[in-house]
Formats: C-alpha cells, structure tokens, sequence
C-alpha cells in the first residue's frame, strides 16, 4: 500500500529531511504541501489544512513539521479530517497538550507518531543493550552549540512554547530516556533565560535516580558555543562500565575503546516506521523525554542574562 502524505510546515526540518525522505521511501507519495509562506515543487500547496481538505485531495497522513507551540490544534483539524499523524520533536509544548492529541488520536481511530528523531541510531540501540541490567550511578550529558548556526532567524525558539536550548537539549533526553535501563528524574536546574525571552538559552541540570541511590547525574545545555558542537553523553555504571556517545549519539565508546559509528539515517528509519504503524494501525507516543523537561522547568531557578541579539 502507498500511503498518500502531505507535509505540513515546510521549514528547515522539512526541507532537509522529510520531503528526501518521503521522495526515497515507496510507501509514501507525496501529495501536496501545506505551508503559509513557502511552496514544494511538483504537488499542490496550501496556506492551511482546511484548504487541503477543501481541494478533495486524497490524504492518508500528513507530517507535521510546524513549531511545537501550533501543533495541538493542527492535530486535531487532521484527525478530524480522518488522516492520520506523523509529528516533529517535541510534539507539544506541555506534557498535557501531548496527552490530549493522544487521546484525541484514540477517539479518531487514527495512527499518531510521535517521532523522537536522535533515537534512530544503531550506537544508540547498543548503548541501551549494553545498559541493560547494570546500575547506572554516572552520568553528563553535554548538548552545546551556536543557536544562529542551528536556527538563524526563528523567532519561535525564543517564544513560550518554543523550548529554547530544550529544542535540541530534548534529543539528548530523548537518547537518555531510551537507553536507561531505570527512569530518571529531575533534582534541580539553572535556566538561564535572555531578558529579551521567553525561553532558555543555557541550562544546568542535576538529575536523581528513583530509588534515592547516590549518583552523579547531570546535563548541560548551551546555546552560545560558537565553535563546532558538542553533542555528548557519558554514562558510568556501578559495576565499572563507562560509555560515552558521541556526535549526537551515533558514536559510541564502551570502556574507552570505539565499539560503533553508525551512519546517520534517522528520518529514513522514522518513515519506515511510519509505514509500519499506519499498515498494523498502531501509534506510537512516548512523553518521557518532554516530561522530563516539563519537570526541569518546575524545579529549575531561572536566572536573567544578557539580551540575545
Ligand atoms: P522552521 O524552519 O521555522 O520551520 C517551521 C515551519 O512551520 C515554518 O517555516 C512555518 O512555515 C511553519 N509554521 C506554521 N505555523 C507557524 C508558527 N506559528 N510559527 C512559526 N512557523 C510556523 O523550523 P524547523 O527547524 O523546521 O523546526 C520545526 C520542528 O522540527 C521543530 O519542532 C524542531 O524542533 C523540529 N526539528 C528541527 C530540526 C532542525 O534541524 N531544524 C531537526 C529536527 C527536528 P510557514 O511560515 O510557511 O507556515
């Protein structure tokens, strides 16, 4: 079967990967485009979806690639349309909006994917096999890279609902939350929030294990490295084991010594899940990684710094 897609919000994400993907993979074919502003060559383009709708073209799903903060409402207008969801990272702005686009998905009887992209990666799978069983006492998560370099000229990073350095932290939460063989939980956070923001541009975070097990457990998030990206995660055991990935995840190390480089296919990976969900009808929903940031807000002291421009 060759499921009919249009995508929704053609951005940079959009651009990049979603539509190269969609063109590679023969159970998608893409049918149209839904943006306000921008087009996609060769199908149909719309400035919303009840245009799409009105047009009477066919659509099994639609991939939304807008903003978190807009993605609520988008959801619902599509599954009421009776097509079913594929959505960016993070998927909402808030742990309950995710809750009730999963329960609206239920009700309408249609697939919802919430795609956590870093997943998707073969070192990540091995680090989660190798943590299987061990107790993890140790971990430093350090995600740092230059925010005009990664998001030039989007304003809705810096609005409420747009996540700030939580926008690329969350990938690292994402890879955290899969290959920990116990859950996590928030302990304390410093946000560092611009004065002309709304959201971080910096973060530290302690984190606890659940069983109140001493461990040394934290995160740091940085939006102002100017020079190449830091996008790592060690992890230590109290058995001795020591992994550390790197690149976004797609390197890893066990015990000092290379053990894989996966060659990044993260979005080809999503769509032929996608098709996988959509043929056996099953959605797929994890909040885990956006609870986790809903809570470092709750615990976090915000701290004013200077104005970004
Ligand atoms: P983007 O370049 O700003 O694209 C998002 C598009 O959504 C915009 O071009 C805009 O197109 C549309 N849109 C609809 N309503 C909007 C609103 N209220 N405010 C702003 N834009 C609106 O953003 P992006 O980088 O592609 O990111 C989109 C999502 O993908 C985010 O959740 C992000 O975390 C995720 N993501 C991004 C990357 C990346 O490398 N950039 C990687 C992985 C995941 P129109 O103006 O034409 O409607």
């Amino acid at each position: 079967m060759v499921f009919k897609i249009a995508v929704v919000g053609l951005g940079k994400i959009a651009t990049d990967q979603h539509l190269p993907c969609i063109a590679k993979n023969r159970n998608f074919k893409l049918v149209a485009g839904v943006s306000r502003h921008a087009k996609v060559d060769q199908v149909p383009c719309f400035e919303s979806l009840g245009q799409l709708r009105a047009s009477k073209i066919a659509v099994d799903c639609v991939a939304l690639c807008t903003p978190p903060a807009v993605r609520l409402a988008m959801a619902r207008e599509a599954l009421d349309y009776g097509w079913h969801l594929l959505i960016e990272k993070p998927p909402t702005p808030t742990v309950g909006e995710l809750l009730a686009m999963e329960a609206y998905a239920r009700k309408k009887k249609r697939v919802l994917y919430a795609a956590w992209h870093s997943r998707y990666n073969k070192s990540v799978d091995m680090a989660k096999a190798k943590l299987k069983g061990h107790h993890v006492n140790f971990l430093k998560v350090a995600w740092k890279e230059d925010v005009r370099k990664w998001h030039p000229g989007q304003e809705w990073i810096w609005q409420p609902g747009g996540f700030g350095v939580f926008d690329p932290g969350i990938n690292a939460l994402s890879i955290v939350t899969k290959i920990l063989p116990e859950p996590i939980f928030a302990d304390s956070a410093t946000i560092e929030v611009p004065a002309n923001a709304a959201t971080p541009i910096a973060a530290n975070i302690r984190f606890k294990r659940g069983d109140g097990a001493a461990a040394d457990l934290s995160a740091a998030f940085d939006w102002r490295q100017e020079t190449g990206e830091t996008w790592e995660i060690e992890i230590g055991t109290k058995d001795g084991m020591t992994l550390h990935l790197k690149k976004g995840g797609s390197v890893l190390f066990v015990n000092g010594k290379i053990a894989h480089e996966a060659v990044l296919h993260e979005y080809e990976d999503i769509y032929a899940k996608f098709a996988r969900l959509l043929k056996a009808k099953n959605s797929d929903v994890d909040a885990s990684p956006l609870q986790l940031v809903s809570d470092c807000f709750m615990l976090g002291k915000p701290v004013l710094t200077e104005k970004f421009v």
